[in-house]
């Protein structure tokens, strides 16, 4: 089976062919990251407009590159939401144009089950296990129990991580989107110079909150402007990230161990996070847990884990009309 997928949530304009649930045989992206970046954060208005502009010539280079024609699709997939209304409309409205004209299935897919299929990918996963969702919009506790069957155990009551990666890195004067610049400066910094807030909440919950952390950066920033004493960026990037991965993995292996699942997966752009990667893999292994994640490329949008979520989507019999909408906040689980 032969699905074109197709991807337009946020800031990439993304079309893919996958074959059978598993091979990607293009994923053709076109990033607007240098367009936003000068307004610090994606602009809606403009990401349509990129989107509408960019729609045909990546659908384009996704058939190219797989060898293959309209005639040779089985069914075409898009993200209908959560995202961006005005940038999801435009994927939406090409996905029904294809499926109408090929009189082929329309298979509209959440986002986030995109993210999360990114794993079927490159590995040999199989339901059940448990997925940590990181991304630009969302922090989800995903315990994942068959394909297509979702039960969010916990989430974010504010900010996403992502959102908090970007907004501590703007405040430190990193361009957009600050996540990959605080993974790097990291780097160089000592994760223990300032002491930043862990929130965990009450005890046992799996939800999260990151604005407490994001306005005690602000503070420390202030406060060492009012000093007048030197900030070291690096040491607040590696402080800011050594809270928000404490608790992330702690949660995470609380909750692998009390829903006694055996293996644990990463989800979005976050999830291409190196120190994440690292003491996620400490911890896993410490408690005897497989770990899984996808390639950079398939951590942050892209149309090929929305082809792969279709694939099943389609298999426990989901097929979508034209009176399909998008939505921005559909919920999920
Ligand atoms: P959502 O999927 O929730 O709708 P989104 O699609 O905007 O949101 P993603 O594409 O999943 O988000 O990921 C983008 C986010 O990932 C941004 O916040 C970016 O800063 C972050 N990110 C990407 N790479 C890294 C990294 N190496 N370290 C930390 N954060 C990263
Ligand atoms: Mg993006
Ligand atoms: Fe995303």
């Amino acid at each position: 089976m032969i699905i074109l997928a197709i991807e337009t949530s946020c800031d990439e304009t993304s079309a893919a062919v996958v074959k059978n649930g598993k091979e990607i045989l293009s994923n053709a992206i076109s990033s607007q990251i240098e367009l936003h970046a000068k307004f610090g954060g994606v602009v809606p208005e403009v990401a349509s407009r990129k989107h509408v502009e960019k729609m045909n010539p990546i659908i384009d280079e996704a058939l190219n590159a797989a060898g293959i024609t309209f005639a040779d699709l089985d069914a075409v997939a898009v993200t209908h939401g959560p995202g961006l209304i005005g940038a999801l409309l435009v994927g939406l409205a090409e996905a029904k144009a294809i499926a109408f004209a090929l009189d082929i299935p329309l298979i509209g897919v959440h986002h986030i089950e995109g993210h999360i299929s990114a794993n079927y990918i490159e590995h040999n996963l199989k339901p059940p296990f448990l997925c940590m969702v990181v991304s630009g919009g969302h922090t989800h506790l995903v315990e994942v129990k068959d394909y297509g069957s979702y039960n969010i155990i916990g989430r974010t009551r504010d900010d996403a991580v992502g959102e908090a990666y970007d907004k501590v890195a703007r405040s430190i004067g990193l361009g957009y989107p600050g996540g990959p610049k605080i993974d790097v400066l990291a780097k160089t910094g000592n994760g223990g110079a300032i002491d930043f807030p862990r929130t965990y909440l009450e005890k046992g919950s799996y939800d999260f909150s990151f604005s407490g952390i994001k306005s005690a950066v602000l503070n420390y920033l202030n406060q060492m402007k009012m000093k007048d004493e030197t900030i070291n960026p690096s040491d607040v990037a590696a402080s800011f990230q050594e809270a928000v991965i404490e608790v992330i993995t702690n949660k995470t292996m609380m909750a692998a161990k009390n829903l006694n699942m055996s293996k644990i997966a990463l989800a979005g752009g976050v999830a291409s996070n190196s120190r994440l990667r690292e003491e996620m893999h400490r911890k896993a292994k410490e408690n005897g847990y497989e770990l899984y994640y996808p390639s950079p490329i398939y951590c942050t949008d892209n149309a090929a884990m929305i082809g792969i979520a279709a694939y099943y989507d389609y298999k426990n019999g989901i097929q979508h009309d034209m009176s399909l909408n998008a939505s921005s906040n559909i919920q999920f689980g």
